[in-house]
């Protein structure tokens, strides 16, 4: 069977994306690093509209925790395949630059570009093998335009959308595709506790993106049907970047 992993699929935008995945027909792996009762909650709530599920522990800033709980999850599954992969796992540690401490910016960019790197240089053999994969990461507008009190994200971010273009070039003739999408702000527990009354008045639409939105369009990119885009970073804010 084609699997799905989301990484941070317990909370927020992860766990949109584990259930809409579900309910096109993947069983999803349902990573997480600390809310394990959150974990259980997305798999109970897919098995409850007939969805398979399974979770999957690891930090993904520490290679060693991929890799053992890939190897173990593999040794059981000898006959299926993570053919998707979302990279969605992540944090928030704002603050200005010239204030900012060195563990804001090595866990910031531990967390969002060494953790795409290293679960998707894990995933991307077997799914060139089987010519067939998806890899979509959860980037953000901060790594498009730069955020005032975001640098280490928007580095985070920025990165990951550089890598995503050069890794689509890399593997495009075997049917695995590589884009990110770009959310502006969706309310979810990263975003709680910001002021959405006035920040609802510098977006287009004047209202925060849901979960449920951005998890539809990774499972447009995740399906047969998007099969000719690659390298691309999607952009969802509600015109906040136009
Ligand atoms: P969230 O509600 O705070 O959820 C974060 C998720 O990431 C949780 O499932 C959490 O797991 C997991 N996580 C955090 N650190 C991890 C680690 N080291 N290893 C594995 N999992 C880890 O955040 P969200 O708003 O849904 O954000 C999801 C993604 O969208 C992030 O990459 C974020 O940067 C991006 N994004 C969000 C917004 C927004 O406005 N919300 C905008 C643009 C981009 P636990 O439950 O175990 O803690």
């Amino acid at each position: 069977m084609k699997y799905a992993l989301v990484t941070g699929g317990s909370r927020g935008i992860g766990a949109a994306i584990c259930k809409e995945l579900a309910r096109n027909g993947y069983p999803v792996l349902i990573n997480y690093v600390s809310r394990e009762d959150a974990a259980i909650e997305v798999k109970r709530e897919i098995e409850k509209e007939g969805g398979i599920a399974e979770i999957l522990k690891f930090n993904v800033a520490e290679p060693k925790e991929i890799d053992s709980a890939l190897d173990s999850w593999g040794a059981t599954h000898p006959d299926d395949y993570i053919a998707v992969l979302v990279n969605n796992a992540g944090i928030r540690r704002d603050g200005l630059m010239m204030w900012m401490e060195d563990s804001d910016w090595y866990d910031v960019i531990n967390i969002h570009l060494h953790g795409f790197f290293h679960a998707t240089r894990k995933l991307i053999t077997p799914m060139a093998k089987k010519k067939w994969g998806r890899v979509i990461s959860v980037a953000s507008l901060s790594g498009i335009k730069g955020m005032q009190g975001q640098t280490n994200y928007s580095a985070a971010k920025g990165g990951v959308i550089a890598a995503t273009k050069a890794l689509a070039l890399e593997v495009a003739k075997r049917n695995v595709t590589v884009n990110a999408v770009a959310p502006g702000f969706v309310e979810t527990d990263m975003t709680k506790e910001l002021d959405q009354n006035t920040l609802r008045e510098t977006i287009p639409a004047g209202r925060f993106g849901t979960a449920e939105e951005v998890a539809d369009l990774v499972a447009f990119l995740a399906s047969e049907k998007a099969a000719y885009i690659t390298g691309q970073v999607i952009e969802i804010n509600g015109g906040l970047n136009t």
